[in-house]
């Protein structure tokens, strides 16, 4: 199986990452990699309001509805005090989403590949379909 979350989709969070937040500041972002080739990446939007913050991935999410994109892959890099950022697995209102706007086919985002946390493997991470983070989808019931 040849996957779409590769090291390109790794390298293009990680150069927005050091971009954005230079000198191993604090910060995160999300890339997402479309069917067309496309990378779409965002970062999250703090408030001190923590019901008003919006994740790593919704800008990408929002972007790739706009331009009526299909996501195919999905990367999450959050950093803390300098030090080598690590992979975060979505969140479920961010899997919801991933499931629900970013293809027009259910059977299709259910095969979104997906970075989860490994810190056991080399690259810190391993790439699982959507459909593995939600083993009991509610969406699986009936396909709507
Ligand atoms: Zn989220």
């Amino acid at each position: 199986m040849i996957l779409v979350l590769n090291q390109e989709l790794f390298d293009a969070a990680l150069f927005f990452l050091d971009s954005r937040f230079p000198d191993g500041a604090d910060g995160g972002c999300a890339a997402m990699k479309c069917a067309s080739g496309k990378i779409l990446i965002s970062t999250k939007v703090p408030n001190k309001n923590e019901s008003a913050v919006l994740c790593h991935e919704t800008g990408a999410i929002a972007e790739a509805w706009k331009l009526g994109e299909k996501v195919v892959a999905s990367i999450c890099l959050s950093r803390k005090n300098g030090e080598k950022p690590v992979v975060f697995s979505p969140c479920g209102l961010c899997q919801e989403r991933l499931m629900v706007f970013c293809n027009f086919d259910f059977s299709e985002a259910s095969d979104i590949e997906i970075a989860v946390p490994d810190p056991e493997n080399k690259c810190g991470f391993l790439v699982r379909k959507l459909s593995e983070l939600q083993p009991y989808y509610w969406r699986n019931v009936k396909k709507y």
